[in-house]
């Protein structure tokens, strides 16, 4: 497998003939339980009482490889790389059916300040460029393993989706000296008609312009472009943001059952780009925030013109339901 760049989208696109594709065989014992018989390699836990409490360990089947360079090469008008970079999986919790919505606050804090502890730990790596948090779950999300897991790729790198808002959030400030995601929270949470629910620095919001229904942010209220400074540093994430988080988990289930979650920081800063101009004023224009993507069970009609999204929910009234979902507190 390789990575290859679109030159107009400037997306990177992982591909190649993968013989593993389609051969993955079904999980018989789940390999991130207490005591697996099939471990897997360890790379960071956070200590409990009971052993550790979230910890992170090696993909099974990583997309992305440690060793070797990633040989960055053009050929003719194309670019391309070798997948160089890491992928971890973090076991959310040790218990295999406490998933975050079932958790308790303490048990999602100690699974952020991993994430955090992670984040920050690839990207003293010059070579990362970001660091993607993402979690998929659910039979038509592509969930693949069934004990509570998120997972970390680093890559060397900024996917397409992040490197647009960091764009877009330039152009911004260089309009307004201010930051767009600010700006955005200061009139949603002046509208209140798309705010789901805020608990301390952090507010859940179903976004202006969906791309699918029930879409929801969620953002912190301080300016910080990143996740794992803020996680390191204000302990309030580790309680205000994990509580939100639950419920917000909660009442998007409430609607359905599969979702993509993924958390979007800045890229890797400690080393920035000399080149690329947008580097030079993340800290002032990027805001982190997680975004939460429900799948739908039933695709009863799309609209989708690929590149255009068809939502047939509207934001306001998702959040009407969203506010209103049955949770357990
Ligand atoms: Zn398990
Ligand atoms: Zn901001
Ligand atoms: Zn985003």
């Amino acid at each position: 497998m390789e990575l290859r760049k679109d030159p107009i989208t400037r997306s990177w696109v992982m591909t190649g003939d993968d013989p593993a594709e389609g051969a993955s065989r079904p999980e018989t014992v789940c390999r991130f339980c207490q005591d697996s018989p099939e471990a897997t390699q360890l790379i960071a836990a956070v200590p409990s009482t009971a052993g550790w409490s979230a910890r992170s360990v090696v993909h099974p089947t990583p997309l992305y490889h440690i060793e070797g360079e990633p040989g960055r090469r053009g050929d003719g008008i194309y670019d391309r790389m070798s997948s160089v970079g890491a992928h971890e999986v973090l076991v959310e919790n040790p218990r295999h059916d406490r998933q975050l919505w079932h958790a308790s606050d303490e048990e999602i804090g100690q699974f952020l300040r991993l994430a955090a502890e992670r984040i920050m730990d690839l990207k003293r790596d010059p070579r990362v460029k970001y660091v993607s948090l993402f979690k998929d779950h659910g039979p038509n999300a592509g969930q693949e393993f069934a004990h509570p897991t998120s997972q970390l790729t680093a890559t060397m790198f900024v996917p397409r989706r992040v490197l647009y808002e960091l764009r877009a959030g330039r152009e911004y400030f260089q309009g307004k000296e201010r930051c767009v995601f600010c700006d955005i929270l200061t009139q949603e949470e002046r509208q209140a008609s798309r705010v789901i629910e805020a608990r301390g620095d952090y507010v859940a919001l179903g976004p202006y312009a969906p791309r699918v229904p029930y879409e929801t942010w969620i953002i912190p209220r301080n300016h910080d472009a990143s996740f794992e400074r803020t996680g390191l540093s204000k302990p309030g994430l580790r309680t205000d943001l994990a509580a939100l988080l639950r419920r917000t988990l909660q009442r998007v289930r409430a609607i359905t059952e599969s979702f993509h979650l993924v958390l979007h920081t800045s890229p890797n800063s400690l080393h920035p780009s000399k080149t690329l101009g947008y580097w030079k004023t993340i800290d002032d224009d990027y805001h982190w925030h997680i975004e939460i993507l429900p799948v739908l069970a039933a695709k009863a009609r799309s609209y989708t013109f690929k590149e255009v999204y068809y939502s047939p929910v509207s934001s306001e009234t998702a959040v009407k339901q969203l506010r209103e979902a049955k949770i357990d507190g």
